[in-house]
């Protein structure tokens, strides 16, 4: 097989990355390891940027994003029984999409069956060779033989644990990472939201994030620790939980019911440089990864792949490979910006185990601020929609 782009991971980066180059005319090859069905069932982030909503119009794919996604034009937060609101739309003329990581997957995978794409599932053993030639190309197993891709380039959409990154050599390559001491809990409930917009929350007993699908369908989250399982939260102890955290007359108000899928996220930030190895492009969880707070990890995805296809559009179309040349530190440029606003979040809303109480009193100076502050406020927002492309 040829292909002008050969892209490893079938996840919302990859498609998105084909689909776009597909509507400039520049032809890619997708290689998934999992089922459609799989990739379809993993419930991740559900807040967009107006930068990922404008890529998927620019993908032809936003109509049932602008039927069904709801707008939102700020956000709470709460410290303990208190709660003020981040108005993104006065201080920034700007709001997110909340829209589902599956819907968007789902929306993709139509798109690229409608326009003939290849999207080959449950491959195995995918490998990228000579990348450092003008003619690379990706061995894979599939349906019981090994298939060779040759390709002008290879973009590896492939995620965290995926084999991309691991090309580049080692001695070429370095990974800053931190780890948070706790988790997150998540359930996905067939309930109504407990407030139009998220409610993000610092309370004596952990943070708590109360987020939601649609009318229909919430989403909550508990700060939990590292060693716990899901199975050991049963659906009452969860809602309890969450009750505390929250303000009382949200918890008063909140709708219980019995979790449709229930799941432990550890926090991390990672970013690896550089991005770009030869003709390798490594774009989302593949070269980074940041902790939910903020909801970025998804966001941070379509930036790359903007960059990215716009880079591969001037290369097919007006032989310019600039782009391609400054891949990595452009997209670098705006990753760690958003690893900072992930960090920075993450931090003032949780309780750390080592917490001293000098650290709890910054944390709480931190949040009157950011109250009082229109500034301060500001510089949140900014993050929160998205900076420019
Ligand atoms: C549990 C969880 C919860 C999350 N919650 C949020 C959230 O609330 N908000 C937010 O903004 N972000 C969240 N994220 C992050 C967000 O989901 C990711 O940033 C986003 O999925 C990145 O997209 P991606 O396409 O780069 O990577 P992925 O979605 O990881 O897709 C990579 C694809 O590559 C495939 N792949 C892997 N290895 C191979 C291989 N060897 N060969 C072929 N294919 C391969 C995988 O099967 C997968 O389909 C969450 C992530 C996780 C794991």
């Amino acid at each position: 097989m040829r292909t002008q782009v050969a892209i490893i991971g079938g996840g919302p980066s990859g498609l998105l990355l084909s689909q776009l180059l597909h509507s400039a005319g520049i032809e890619s090859v997708v290689l998934e390891r999992r089922s459609r069905d799989y990739v379809l069932s993993r419930i991740r982030a559900g807040v967009l940027e107006t930068g990922l909503v404008d890529l998927m119009h620019e993908a032809g794919v936003g109509d049932r994003m602008e039927r069904e996604g709801f707008v939102h034009d700020g956000t709470l937060l709460a410290n303990g029984n208190e709660q003020f609101r981040i108005d993104f739309k006065a201080l920034t003329g700007r709001h997110v999409m909340v829209y589902g990581q599956t819907e968007v997957t789902r929306d993709l995978y139509e798109a690229r069956d409608a326009a003939g794409g290849t999207v080959i599932h449950e491959c195995r053993g995918v490998k990228p060779h000579d990348l450092d030639t003008a003619a690379p190309f990706v061995t894979f197993l599939h349906d019981g033989k090994v298939n060779r891709l040759d390709c002008d380039f290879v973009a590896g959409c492939d995620g965290y644990h995926g084999p991309s990154r691991q090309e580049i050599p080692t001695a070429e390559r370095t990974e800053y990472e931190k780890t948070y001491p706790f988790g997150w809990l998540g359930v996905l409930s067939e309930t109504p939201p407990v407030a139009d917009e998220l409610i993000y929350a610092n309370s004596e007993r952990g943070f708590a994030l109360c987020s939601m699908r649609n009318d229909s369908l919430s989403r909550y989250y508990i700060q939990c620790d590292l060693s716990d399982s899901p199975d050991d939260w049963t659906d009452d102890m969860f809602w309890d939980e969450l009750k505390r955290r929250i303000p009382e007359e949200a918890a008063d108000r909140l709708v219980t019911g019995p979790s449709i899928e229930k799941s432990i996220a550890p926090l991390r930030s990672f970013v690896c440089e550089p991005m770009r190895w030869g003709r390798l492009f490594l774009c989302g969880d593949a070269a980074h990864i940041v902790p939910p707070t903020g909801a970025k990890g998804l966001n941070t995805a379509a930036s790359d792949v903007h960059y990215l296809f716009n880079a591969l559009r001037h290369f097919y179309h007006d032989r310019d490979d600039e782009g391609l040349e400054k891949y990595s530190e452009t997209a670098l440029a705006r990753i760690w910006k958003t690893e900072r606003f992930s960090w920075w979040f993450s931090s003032l809303m949780h309780r750390y185990p080592d917490q001293s109480g000098f650290d709890l009193r910054m944390q709480q100076a931190e949040l009157a601020f950011l109250r009082d502050n229109e500034a301060a406020q500001k510089a949140m927002a900014e993050s929160y929609v998205g900076l420019p492309y």
